[in-house]
């Protein structure tokens, strides 16, 4: 590849185009091991991609870079556990329209796009993610903004792919033009790993589509290490955040890559400092072929316990678990010891032991 000018370089769509696909590509700047190169010459498992930009961030030639690990397919990617599923959050069984995840009482999820700027590893939805689909078609919109106008005890809209930060800005605006428009709506969210992946898309005219309507439109941006936010993201998270856009910040916990307590702590921080406020840290789902990345649940817990208490409590997202079908559950370090009925006994996060006084409920 030549050197691409200054120009191509912030151009999101240049990026796109150059993305790091195959071993020769991803040799430029990672070790590739023969397995590794097997496992990409064949071509069967989940879709290989990189933007130029995130593997710039990545340290040249050394697996143990955490932002490559997320990126760059491991030989491991091969083996499945018993255990690992195609769709490990019954999605599909969830499915009430296209694209469209009925799960909670007052929410849905709305996949809009099989496309990312760059393909995680572990992606839940690698089953469905880059598989051709490509944009909801027209129709299928339809139908799902139908579903939802349909279906009052809906509030929240949890827009989501893919990465719909992808959709032309036309497109992104005419949806959430539609959605706000629904009454019964109370809030939009996006989620998006494009301002990580690919931060030179956030320009003047997206930050516009995405200004509240009636009702609010939040951005839930994926980061998983300090490391990703550069000088590029930071400009671009605060493009969004300068222009009023609500930021909150979704991790996965992955080994190798962020399951240590003072990485935690600093990439919540770095998140906080560009006003992305940590709202979930996700345990990694078992994904076909992605053991490599999972750590367990007792050691997620016990890195929950390093942070809770002891730094900003802004900076500790919530810990969960997302069950196959069953929809999340939020782990937290034990405090509750017993429970009586006149009396609580606590351990504070220092693991000091406290009884408080239990009042007869009164109603
Ligand atoms: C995560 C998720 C939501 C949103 O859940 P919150 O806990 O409100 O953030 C909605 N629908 C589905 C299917 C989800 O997986
Ligand atoms: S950005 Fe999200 S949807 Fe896209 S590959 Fe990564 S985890 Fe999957």
């Amino acid at each position: 590849m030549p050197t691409p000018s200054a120009a191509d370089w912030r151009d999101w769509r240049w990026q796109l185009r150059n993305r790091l696909k195959t071993a020769d590509d991803l040799a430029r700047h990672f070790t590739l091991t023969p397995e590794q190169r097997a496992l990409l010459d064949a071509g069967q498992g989940f879709e290989t991609g990189v933007t130029p930009y995130f593997a710039s961030l990545c340290k040249p030639f050394d697996p143990t870079c955490p932002l490559a690990r997320q990126v760059v397919p491991d030989a491991a990617e091969a083996q499945t556990a018993a255990f690992e599923r195609a769709d490990p959050l019954g999605e599909d069984i969830h499915r009430v329209a296209p694209g469209l995840v009925h799960k909670y009482p007052d929410r849905v999820l709305l996949l809009v796009t099989d496309r990312c700027a760059s393909y995680c590893r572990y992606c839940t939805r690698s089953r469905w993610v880059a598989a051709d689909a490509e944009h909801l078609g027209q129709d299928e919109l339809d139908a799902a903004i139908a579903y939802i106008a349909a279906h009052p005890e809906i509030a929240d809209v949890l827009i989501s792919g893919g990465d719909p930060l992808l959709l032309s800005t036309a497109r992104l605006e005419t949806l959430l033009d539609r959605l706000s428009e629904i009454p019964h709506l109370r809030l939009l969210r996006i989620g998006s790993r494009v301002p990580i992946f690919l931060p030179m898309r956030i320009d003047a005219e997206l930050v516009h589509a995405l200004r509240p309507r009636r009702i609010p439109v939040f951005v839930n941006v994926h980061i998983n290490h300090f490391n990703e936010l550069s000088a590029e993201a930071r400009t671009a998270l605060a493009l969004l955040a300068d222009g009023g856009v609500p930021l909150g910040g979704q991790s996965v916990l992955l080994r190798g890559v962020n399951d240590d307590a003072d990485v935690l702590r600093e990439t919540f921080f770095a998140m906080l400092g560009c006003r992305v406020r940590p709202y979930y840290l996700f345990h990694c789902d078992p994904v076909r072929g992605t053991a490599h990345l999972r750590t367990s649940v007792d050691a997620g817990l016990e890195l929950m316990a390093k942070l809770v208490g002891f730094t900003s409590g802004m900076a500790v997202p919530k810990y969960c678990i997302d069950l196959e079908g069953g929809g999340k559950v939020p782990l937290w370090p034990r405090y509750v010891d017993q429970l009586d009925r006149d009396m609580v006994t606590l351990t504070n996060f220092r693991g000091e032991r406290w009884t408080y006084v239990n009042e007869p409920r009164t109603r």
